[in-house]
């Protein structure tokens, strides 16, 4: 059975992968010449600069993730960095007990812990709360079922899922918190400026940020050296050894449907490609407004596309700039305020810098020296879309200028670089678009927002298509990597049930 895929992100390669191990033919169709979608760096005299990963999960062996990567990439191979402190940031207006604005945000819950209630003892209630919050999460496996199991062994793993009542407890307690409401149970000045800030800012429901803390301790959220490339060619050297087949440069203009089933592809020149499934594993508004141009929608899919049930994920304004100098004493993530605010040319205001010091990972730049980025998030992909498509000169000439305010701000930082930037580059939410297509430049598909349950997202199946999935960081708020690779497995498992055959993986069948 032959199936096409339309797109080599992490979603697309993944869905390859477990279909080519079911027995599956599979074809991908990718508009550009590498694999990883966002999942990208890219080279510039010398030196790499990282578009995706800060972390992922599933980096400790043992955990559902960690599993779910093995059976896709060879993870001992793959060096992972966990950080002692995840983010420093200097609050804006109140001090510390110690005298300074900083902000340290600690991975080790027990540091983290002893942290806060020395900075603030009058909170200790808030604060042991929410760090026990984290210990019950630890205590469960995310995503806890991932196999398909015989009858009698999912029952007792239905009986042992009891436990995860407790989980459920904690997650339905905090699902409307907020950073914001957190902060506002704070009495100690500090920290409620600081829980204010910790998403840029924004106010996010809590689990956003416990949710990965809780990992980032137990080690299951490292950076993977060599970065995000390195990374996705990993997944995608398995599909080739699989027998999957990449057609790069090779973008896709229709699905070709038939009295309601997906039949094929008409791709770059309009070559036409038959199939017998379609799964697009591309920015879900091109795929079902464009390459199905509207034809299989319901109120709830319109209701996405006029932004009335979730709002788009942020894009990004990515700074990359290569200093000969080595920064080891930087901090590798920092935020800061900035004496006067700064407009980005979309109109955003920013009264901060948000800067990575890639100083743990040497394959980003020469011996000696370092790969910095400062990144700013951005509601106004739009804005940059149509610049780029509409006044070529002007959209250069704005991030030339930018690049050159944001590298005098990097002076005014980092102590004694001020003749030692030797490459920048900016790359804009225009660029997101063009190399991936997503949509409005999002990064990371829909935004979780402040309700995480609020609204569900993009479904699998399209209604009144058969033979035609979905896979991507579309399907799931928040997205990110772990979520394209498990909607990528969903997909294939689906696809073997709905074609009566038992899903299976190498590891699988090792457990049998
Ligand atoms: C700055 C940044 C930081 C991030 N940090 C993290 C992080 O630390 N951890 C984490 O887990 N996640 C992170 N993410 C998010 C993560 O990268 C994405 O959620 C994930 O890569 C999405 O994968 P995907 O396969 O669903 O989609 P995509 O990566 O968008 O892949 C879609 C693919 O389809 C192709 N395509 C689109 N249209 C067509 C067409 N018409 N024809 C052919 N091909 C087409 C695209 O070129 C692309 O290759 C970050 C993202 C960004 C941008």
């Amino acid at each position: 059975m032959k199936v096409s895929i339309i797109g080599a992100g992490m979603s697309g390669l993944c869905a390859g992968c477990y279909l080519q191990m079911n027995g599956f033919e599979t074809e991908i169709f990718e508009k550009h010449f590498i694999p990883g979608g966002l999942c990208t760096s890219w080279h510039k005299n010398g030196y790499t600069i990282d578009g995706c990963i800060h972390w992922i999960l599933g980096s400790d062996e043992g955990s559902s993730f960690h599993k779910m990567w093995s059976e896709i990439l060879d993870m001992k191979k793959v060096e992972f960095v966990n950080h002692e402190v995840r983010l420093e940031m200097e609050v804006k207006t109140n001090f510390n007990k110690y005298g300074n604005k900083v902000f340290k945000l600690y991975t080790n819950l027990d540091q983290l812990h002893k942290y806060l209630l020395d900075l603030a003892p009058e909170d200790a209630k808030p604060i042991n709360e929410l760090i026990k919050s984290m210990r019950v999460m630890q205590k469960f496996d995310l995503p806890p079922v991932m196999d398909d199991l015989p009858f009698f062994e999912a029952m007792i793993r239905g009986i042992k899922m009891t436990k995860y009542l407790e989980f459920l407890y904690w997650f339905l307690k905090l699902k409307n918190e907020t950073n914001y409401t957190f902060a506002k149970k704070l009495k100690n000045k500090f920290l409620r400026e600081s829980f204010e800030l910790l998403y840029d800012g924004n106010e996010v429901n809590i689990l956003v940020i416990t949710m990965p803390l809780s990992c980032f301790d137990k080690k299951s959220a490292g950076y993977p050296v060599g970065g995000s490339l390195e990374f996705a060619k990993k997944i995608e050297q398995k599909y080739l050894e699989l027998g999957g087949k990449i057609h790069y440069k090779t973008p896709v203009k229709k699905i070709i449907v038939e009295d309601g089933v997906a039949k094929g592809l008409i791709v770059r020149n309009d070559v036409k490609h038959d199939s017998d499934i379609i799964i697009s594993a591309a920015d879900w508004h091109y795929t079902v407004f464009e390459a199905l141009e509207g034809k299989f929608v319901n109120q709830h899919m319109i209701d996405l596309k006029d932004l009335k049930k979730l709002e788009v994920f942020y894009s990004v304004v990515h700074l990359g700039f290569g200093i000969a100098a080595e920064l080891k004493d930087q901090p590798h993530f920092s935020r800061f305020p900035l004496n006067e605010v700064l407009e980005l040319p979309d109109g955003t205001i920013y009264d901060r810098l948000e800067v990575h010091v890639y100083n743990y990972d040497p394959t980003m730049a020469p011996k000696g020296k370092s790969a910095v980025v400062v990144s700013f998030y951005t509601k106004k992909g739009d804005w940059w879309i149509d610049l780029r498509k509409n006044d070529r000169p002007k959209y250069r000439e704005v991030k030339k200028q930018f690049t050159a305010k944001i590298a005098e701000l990097l002076k005014k930082r980092i102590p004694n670089i001020d003749d030692k930037i030797e490459m920048s580059d900016m790359a804009t939410p225009a660029t997101v678009y063009r190399y991936t297509n997503n949509w409005k430049g999002s990064t990371q598909g829909w935004l979780p927002g402040e309700n995480l349950l609020a609204a569900s997202p993009v479904n699998f199946t399209l209604p009144g298509l058969k033979n035609f999935y979905n896979s991507s960081h579309w399907n799931q708020p928040g997205g990110g990597l772990p979520i394209a690779l498990k909607t990528g497995r969903d997909i294939a498992k689906l696809i073997c049930k709905q074609n009566k055959k038992i899903f299976t993986t190498p590891r699988l069948k090792a457990k049998a």
